[in-house]
């Protein structure tokens, strides 16, 4: 069906998320341009298949049973290019794609500063700033001027920042698929740059499991006055360690399941729920912040 374009036919799923598990998609696919995207959006529609957004998968869990569809990856929108450039800053322009690690090595070889915060996070910079992604105080957003978007009948849209929707790991870009975005990033040394690059990531290294797999926070922090986090009330519960399967709560950072090694998706929402009840039971109602396919 999708022969004309780079495809997986009866691809493993664990290879293409974070967390390493999943049953088998039917497709994924992966458009060179805007115009095959077009086109395998028309095949999708005419042949009444199911089409999800797969960026880097550091968010989604899917299904032990796999994915009977086709998941559209965009590795091949990975272009920088500087539009306007004045004495502090510049407006940039930057595919979905490319992933935070390479995005922000190229920023600091140009000297351009603002998403070194999320160094370190394994995202898609369109993942990210589907679910305006951020840590440490950041977010996505702050940086991101407007966003270039397709939607699902193949028309090609320029959604101005105001218009995104943006909120605490969430926007309103769901009826779109991100091919890209503008971003002001403010002009800095490129030492400067990478040195606040690693001081993200050794904080990060520091309280997160980084070398497990896993999909970052499950739930959202409660957004209360004050706030609520619920990695900190599963850790007061005793929490930490508690496995279903091989899913662990992790013994480094109660708010993420990590996966021991051969965990399967029912593992994961089994302990997903677990932890739901039980921080209900203390007064906590939670929402996900992972994704399930
Ligand atoms: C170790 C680890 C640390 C993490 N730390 C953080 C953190 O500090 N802060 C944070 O916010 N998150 C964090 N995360 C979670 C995750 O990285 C983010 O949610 C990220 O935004 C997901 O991006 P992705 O490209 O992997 O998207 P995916 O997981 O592939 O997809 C997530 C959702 O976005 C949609 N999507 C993806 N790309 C596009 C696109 N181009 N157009 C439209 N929709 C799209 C998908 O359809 C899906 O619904 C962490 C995850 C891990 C594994």
């Amino acid at each position: 069906m999708f022969s004309e374009f780079e495809c997986i036919e009866n691809a493993d799923l664990k290879e293409f998320s974070t967390i390493k598990i999943g049953g088998r998609a039917k497709w994924i696919v992966f458009p060179k341009n805007h115009l095959e995207l077009k086109k395998i959006l028309q095949i999708c529609e005419k042949n009444a298949l199911k089409l999800k957004i797969l960026g880097n998968g550091s968010n989604i869990l899917f299904s032990d049973a796999g994915f009977d569809g086709a998941l559209v990856n965009l590795k091949y929108f990975n272009k920088i290019s500087i539009l306007e450039k004045s004495q502090n800053e510049s407006l940039v322009q930057v595919g979905a794609g490319i992933n935070l690690f390479a995005l922000n090595i190229r920023l600091g070889m140009l000297g351009l500063s603002g998403l070194e915060f999320s160094y370190g996070i394994p995202a898609s910079l369109g993942g990210f700033i589907y679910m305006n992604g951020g840590c440490f105080g950041h977010e996505v957003c702050e940086i991101v001027s407007s966003v270039l978007a397709m939607d699902y009948d193949g028309n090609l849209k320029v959604i101005e920042k105001d218009d995104c929707g943006f909120d605490y790991r969430t926007s309103n870009l769901e009826k779109y698929i991100i091919l890209g975005a503008k971003m002001r990033l403010k002009h800095k040394k490129s030492e400067f740059i990478l040195k606040n690059m690693l001081s993200f990531l050794e904080k990060k290294k520091n309280s997160q499991p980084c070398d497990m797999p896993s999909l970052g926070s499950v739930f959202k922090i409660v957004r209360s006055n004050p706030p609520i986090y619920p990695a900190k009330i599963i850790d007061n519960l005793g929490l930490k360690g508690v496995k279903i399967g091989m899913a662990e709560v992790s013994a480094k950072h109660a708010g993420f399941i990590v996966n021991l090694g051969g965990a399967k998706a029912c593992d994961v929402l089994a302990l997903i729920e677990l932890l739901e009840e039980k921080l209900k039971s203390v007064g906590v109602v939670v929402e996900r912040e992972i994704v399930l396919f």
